[in-house]
C-alpha cells in the first residue's frame, strides 16, 4: 500500500463571509501525480492557497504525513516538504536566476535537489545563471520557479497553472521533464486548465465545480462526458 501524502477532509475556505470551498474530500499518495480541473472560480487557487498556509482552514481539515497542519503558518508547511509553484511565477525581480533558485535552498531540507540537478533539468538556467530573471522569457522564468520550489526537497509540489500564458513548445518542455522530477516518492499536485493535458500527466484526476468535488477518477479511464458533466454542471 502506497503512503498517503496529504489528505483533505471536509476542508472548508473562505474569504470573509465568502464560502469558495465546502467540505472537499481528497487524497494524494507518495509518487503521484494528482489533476485538478475546475472552471474559473471553482476553487482550484483557494484549494492551494488552503494546502500552503495562505488560507486559514479548521482543525483536521488537513492531514500531512499523519499531522494536522491546518493551524502552521506558510514557512512552517515549507519547512515540513510542502512547495508551490504559483502561478504567475512570482520570482524576485531585482534577483538573478541563481539567487531566485537560492531562496528555494533557505528551507534546508536535505535530498538530491541542488543548483547542479537543477540546471541539469533546465540547462538554459546555468547558462543565465547571473542574469536579472525579469530578463528571461515567460517559459524560463517558469522554469526558475520550477528550480526554486524544487531546491526546497519537497515531498509535495503543487503547480498552478504552470502553462499558463507559455507558448505550446515551453510547455511540451515543461511536462516532458515532469516525470523526472517526481523522483523516488515526490508527489505533485497539478492545476490545470487545459483538460487533455492534466489528464495526459496524471494518474487521478479531481474536478471542483464551485467549491465542490464533482468528480473524482483514474485519469486513464474518466470519459469525456462524465467530465464536461463534472466541469459544466451539464446534465
Ligand atoms: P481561476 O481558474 O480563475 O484561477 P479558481 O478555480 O482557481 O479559478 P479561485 O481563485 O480559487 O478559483 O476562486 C474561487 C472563488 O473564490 C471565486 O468565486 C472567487 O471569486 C473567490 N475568491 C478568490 N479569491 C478571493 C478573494 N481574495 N476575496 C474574495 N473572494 C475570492
Amino acid at each position: 500500500m502506497p503512503e498517503t501524502i496529504l489528505i483533505m477532509n471536509g476542508l472548508n475556505a473562505h474569504y470573509g463571509d465568502f464560502q469558495a470551498l465546502y467540505g472537499v474530500d481528497m487524497h494524494i499518495d507518495a509518487g503521484e501525480i494528482l489533476a485538478i480541473i475546475g472552471a474559473n472560480g471553482a476553487g482550484k487557487t483557494t484549494l492551494m492557497r488552503s494546502i500552503t498556509g495562505l488560507l486559514k482552514n479548521g482543525a483536521n481539515q488537513i492531514l500531512h504525513a499523519g499531522a494536522d497542519i491546518g493551524g502552521l503558518r506558510a514557512d512552517e508547511i515549507a519547512t515540513r516538504g510542502i512547495a508551490m509553484v504559483p502561478e504567475g511565477r512570482q520570482l524576485f525581480p531585482s534577483l538573478s536566476v541563481k539567487e531566485n533558485l537560492m531562496i528555494g535552498a533557505q528551507v534546508g531540507r536535505k535530498g538530491p535537489w541542488d543548483l547542479q540537478a537543477v540546471y541539469k533539468l533546465f540547462p538554459i538556467l546555468e547558462e543565465r545563471k547571473d542574469q536579472q530573471s525579469t530578463s528571461l522569457s515567460g517559459g524560463q522564468q517558469q522554469m526558475v520557479a520550477i528550480g526554486r520550489a524544487l531546491m526546497s526537497n519537497p515531498d509535495l509540489i503543487l503547480f498552478d497553472e504552470i502553462s499558463l500564458g507559455l507558448a505550446p513548445v515551453i510547455i511540451k518542455d515543461i511536462y516532458r521533464a515532469l516525470p523526472g522530477i517526481i523522483g523516488e516518492g515526490m508527489s505533485a499536485i497539478i492545476v490545470e486548465q487545459d483538460i487533455a493535458q492534466a489528464l495526459k500527466v496524471s494518474s487521478r484526476v479531481y474536478c471542483l465545480q464551485e467549491g465542490r468535488v464533482s468528480l473524482e477518477g483514474a485519469s486513464d479511464t474518466v470519459s469525456r462526458e462524465e467530465i464536461s458533466r463534472a466541469y459544466f454542471g451539464i446534465e
